[in-house]
Order: C-alpha cells, then sequence, then structure tokens
C-alpha cells in the first residue's frame, strides 16, 4: 500500500488495513513457496522481523501455520532457524461446481487437498431453489461425515456457469446461467442460509484463471478462455485480477464475426457465443436446439468423439477453434497478453486449441503456439481455489474462529 493510501484511510483503520494485507501476503508466498523460514519471509515481503514474527505467531496459534526444525546450520547468534508451512489440517473450505456439466460438492483441506466429494449430477438443475436446497442437504451429511474438525470449516466457494453479461462479478447475488437455465438465483443467500457458512460465487473462467495463477511466481498478464456449452472470460493484467463483468472488462463471448449469421441472445447475430463455443459444435455435428437437459452429454459425447479423432468431430472441433481466432487475434492487439490460456472442456480440447493456433497463425500471429496454453483445470478444482482464496489466503481470514476450534 502506497503512503498516499495510508494517509487517505487515516488513523486506526489504515493500520488495520495495513495489518491484513501483511497477513495476506505473508500467508499466499508461504503457500506459494511450501516451506519458508522467518529470514526469507523477511527478505521477500519486506516487512520487519517484529512484523513477521508477530504475524506468524498469529497464524501459529491460529493452527494455520505449523514450524518444523530446518536442517540448514544455524545462523550467527547460534539460533537454529524454523520452517514455516500450512497446516493441511487448519482450515477447511466447501467447493461447489455448478456448470453443466459437472455438479459437485466438495471438501478440501488448506492445501487444496481433497476430503471428500459427493456427486450432484443427480439432481435436477430445473428448479433452481429445489436443486439448490438438496445440494445443500447433501453438503451437510458431507460435514456431519466427514473425519475433520468442523469448527475449522471457513466458507463456501462455487465455481458457477455464470452467463456474460448478466454476472455480478464480485457480488454474486443473482446469479444468470443459460446453459443450466437459471435466471437471477440468489445462489450465494439460499446456501448461506442452509449451510450457515459465507458464501463467494465466481463465473468458471475467473475460477480456473485463480486456480492457475496459484503456483506461478510471475505470471505475467493472462487472458484466459473457458469454452464449454458457452464462452466465458477472465484476465490478469499489472497484477490485477479481473473477471467478466468486472467494471471496464468486456466479455469477448459477444465479440462478432463479420459474415456470421447465427442469432445469439443478446439480440446481435454472428457472436463467438454462438459460433466458436461448444453450442456451435453441436450445430456443427447436426445437433442444434436440444434440450437443455441433454445439451451437457451430447457435448462431452462430441468432445469423446474428437478425443478419438472422428473426423466429422474433428472437422467441428478445429472449426469452432479458428472462429474464437478472430476474437482473440483482437484480444492479443488490445492487451498484448503474454498467455491465452484455453479451458473447460471443449477449451482444453486439442483439436479446438490446434483450429485456435491455425487461426492465429493464418492472421499472421507466428507466435500463436507459443502463447497458447490448455488448462487442464476442472471445475470442482478451480471452486477450491475460489474457497481457498476468499476464506483462507486473505487478509480478512477469520482468525478468531481459527483460535477458538
Ligand atoms: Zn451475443
Amino acid at each position: 500500500m502506497s503512503v498516499d493510501n495510508f494517509d487517505q484511510l487515516g488513523g486506526a483503520s489504515s493500520t488495520a488495513v495495513l495489518r491484513r494485507k501483511n497477513r495476506e501476503s505473508l500467508i499466499n508466498l508461504i503457500g506459494q513457496r511450501g516451506v519458508l523460514t522467518r529470514a526469507r519471509l523477511a527478505e521477500e515481503t519486506g516487512l520487519t522481523s517484529a512484523a513477521i514474527s508477530r504475524i506468524t505467531r498469529e497464524m501459529l496459534e491460529a493452527g494455520l501455520l505449523i514450524e518444523s526444525p530446518s536442517d540448514e546450520p544455524p545462523g550467527r547468534v547460534g539460533r537454529r532457524e524454523t520452517h514455516l508451512s500450512i497446516n493441511p489440517t487448519g482450515a477447511f473450505v466447501l467447493a461447489v461446481s455448478l456448470t453443466a456439466n459437472r455438479r459437485s460438492v466438495t471438501l478440501a483441506n488448506a492445501l487444496g487437498d481433497i476430503v471428500e466429494t459427493i456427486d450432484c449430477d443427480d439432481l435436477d438443475p430445473s428448479s433452481a431453489s429445489e436443486f439448490l436446497e438438496k445440494l445443500a442437504e447433501r453438503a451437510k451429511a458431507l460435514i456431519y461425515d466427514a473425519n475433520f474438525n468442523r469448527s475449522r470449516l471457513l466458507g463456501v466457494g462455487v465455481a458457477a456457469a455464470i452467463s456474460s453479461g448478466a454476472d455480478r462479478a464480485g457480488r454474486a447475488d443473482l446469479l444468470t446461467s443459460n446453459p443450466l437455465g437459471w435466471r437471477d438465483v440468489p445462489v450465494s443467500a439460499i446456501l448461506k442460509e442452509a449451510l450457515q457458512l459465507p458464501v463467494r460465487v465466481e463465473p468458471r473462467a475467473a475460477a480456473i484463471l485463480r486456480a492457475e495463477l496459484k503456483p506461478r511466481a510471475e505470471p505475467g498478464d493472462i487472458y484466459l478462455v473457458n469454452v464449454a456449452l458457452g464462452i466465458g472470460v477472465s484476465a490478469y493484467l499489472d497484477g490485477r485480477f479481473i473477471a467478466s463483468g468486472a467494471p471496464g472488462f468486456g466479455s469477448l463471448s459477444h465479440f462478432r464475426i463479420p459474415d456470421e449469421k447465427r442469432p445469439c441472445q443478446c439480440g446481435r447475430r454472428g457472436c463467438l457465443e454462438v459460433t466458436a463455443s461448444g453450442r456451435a459444435i453441436l450445430e456443427m455435428l447436426g445437433k442444434p436446439n436440444l434440450p437443455l437437459a441433454q445439451q451437457a452429454a451430447s457435448l462431452n459425447e462430441a468432445v469423446l468423439a474428437a478425443d478419438t479423432k472422428e473426423p466429422t468431430a474433428v472437422n467441428a472441433f478445429r472449426e469452432a477453434g479458428r472462429r474464437l481466432a478472430v476474437g482473440i487475434d483482437a484480444v492479443i492487439a488490445l492487451f498484448n497478453p503474454k498467455t491465452v490460456i484455453l479451458g473447460g472442456e471443449v477449451g482444453r480440447q486439442p483439436e479446438y486449441c490446434a483450429g485456435l493456433i491455425e487461426g492465429l497463425e493464418t492472421a499472421g500471429r507466428s507466435n500463436a503456439k507459443a502463447m497458447i496454453e490448455r488448462s487442464t483445470i476442472k471445475s470442482a478444482d478451480a471452486a477450491i481455489s475460489v474457497a481457498l482464496q476468499e476464506f483462507v489466503f486473505t487478509g480478512e481470514l477469520n482468525v478468531k474462529k481459527l483460535k477458538a476450534a
């Protein structure tokens, strides 16, 4: 935080803000590196050793950090340094995946390791509130049955197929999802009420990007496109994490390909949402306008067919990828990202990715291959990242609750 901000916030509150910020950078650094000594922490964060001692003491008391003897030789003062690492059982989160092809509840520990997963794919999503209440019942059963310290359960992260233009990133109080057939559903409020835990809902593209960012020490600028039945985007630009729907960040899904005539739900024609998405692939494979309940299963079949090199499926995935290239070419021109990540069951399919690279190379982007990465992270793991980032690796961490646990 700059000195200016410090002054603007004024007095005691700015100290509290600064403390939370320091706590956040410290716990994230330990989370990223695995183990660190206090001396390394001071070196890398630039914080004083007094500040490091205070924060690590607090975290050790809360049980979120553990200390182990280091094998390094004693320093000048003769005191052997100890290693600090995240205590796997120091905190737990629930992660909910809410997408057309994957609906589940997962209990994970502070390292993101899965303790238990309950499948909810068999629950009918056509009534959103009924579906969410049943999902919450299963989550409660999971919490009750699993062997862990329940008072260390800090919150619920949700990765959802949120339709762009309708998402309220950051608030996510009302969720609209075309793939699920939901309109203005108060997902967060329903789950919070049923589970008596804080809830954070994020679009799947943003959730996947969180998971992708975690292990990268110096990520550079990243633009992520999640391609499933629809298309969602998120970005990490100049050190700032951006989900679609954030102010000043438009959605690539309604970028229009000239000469394409397919009508989009936004009222225009030829948007990537209807020309380069999983829905477009289904249409190319002769399955347009399937009932909502059948779309995800048909898309899964199409992905499998492309994986096994079935020629019509391969062509459809390649063609959709080439269409996406028109939009990605514009993204590169506008944002100049170091990396473009493709996620989602369609985005990570190799033929789709090959189509995108081919389209970009045809457009004169000779470095396309080096720039494009495929993300293998799935919605359930992305939801774990959302929950950990929001409730564990944060300055707002509920230290009081952990100390009492
Ligand atoms: Zn559109």
